[in-house]
């Protein structure tokens, strides 16, 4: 089986809230796709251990943001990488009231829609949630954010609990034997010799190779000579929670 294959698949990227009993919970989702059109409903996929899921299930309803191209990385991180149960994800956040009491994130989204949830179906990891969208609205003309543009930009990969989630070094080691393959033919491959670092919170990955253009870090610059006061630019953690790769 050829993992990188399911990178060919195509996704947006969505974040998905929910509240119950005056606890918000929400994260950020790829797979969000529009199942019936008549009456219109929504499917998502959500991890059984995501605390989001529980609210979602009692609730009831839910909300999904579809996400500008430029979006605040400071939501990805948020929402993305933390707990609700660790952090309060919507302190700060401009958000609405949906009708279906779900709370609908403003800040980065071109478009809402609001849902109530119909049918869970059980997956095993996950729960397959149909939402029928009870309301929307268009937010601006923002080019939304794909899920391949996200992880070209950012070097990222999905969080452990997502539905499209693989094993990083099962990853690696296809791409390694790819160099590999490419050097036997004497293709022209520089190898990298392969130090980068990894944030230990959020899983971005900083290549000196590249630099960070988004934090204003030139290209070639060694980890060893960044500023102190770097942050990461997915989750704002410091230096120290970097490590070598
Ligand atoms: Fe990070």
């Amino acid at each position: 089986m050829k993992l990188k294959a399911f990178h060919k698949l195509s996704y947006g990227l969505y974040l998905i809230a929910a509240e119950h009993q005056g606890k918000k919970a929400g994260y950020i989702a790829n797979t969000t796709f529009q199942v019936t059109s008549e009456p219109p409903q929504l499917a998502i996929s959500c991890h059984k251990n995501n605390f989001s899921t529980q609210i979602i299930l009692d609730s009831g309803a839910f909300s999904v943001s579809v996400l500008k191209k430029e979006v605040n990385m400071k939501i990805i991180g948020d929402f993305g990488f933390m707990s609700s149960t660790d952090i309060n994800k919507f302190s700060g956040i401009n958000y609405i009231k949906g009708q279906s009491g779900s709370p609908i994130v403003m800040d980065s989204s071109v478009a809402w829609f609001d849902c109530k949830v119909v049918k869970s179906i059980d997956l095993g990891t996950h729960y397959l949630i149909i939402g029928e969208v009870i309301d929307t609205d268009e937010v601006s003309d923002d080019e939304p954010l794909t899920y391949q543009y996200y992880r070209e930009k950012y070097k990222m990969y999905s969080p452990k609990n997502s539905p499209t989630y693989i094993e990083k070094s099962k990853l690696d080691d296809e791409v390694q034997s790819i160099i590999v393959e490419e050097r036997d033919g004497e293709t022209d491959v520089t190898l990298f010799d392969g130090k980068k670092y990894i944030c230990a919170i959020c899983g971005f990955v900083y290549d000196p190779e590249e630099g960070d253009p988004t934090m204003g870090i030139a290209a070639g610059t060694p980890f060893e000579e960044l500023p102190e006061s770097y942050r990461c630019p997915i989750c704002n953690a410091g230096k120290e929670y970097f490590k070598e790769e």
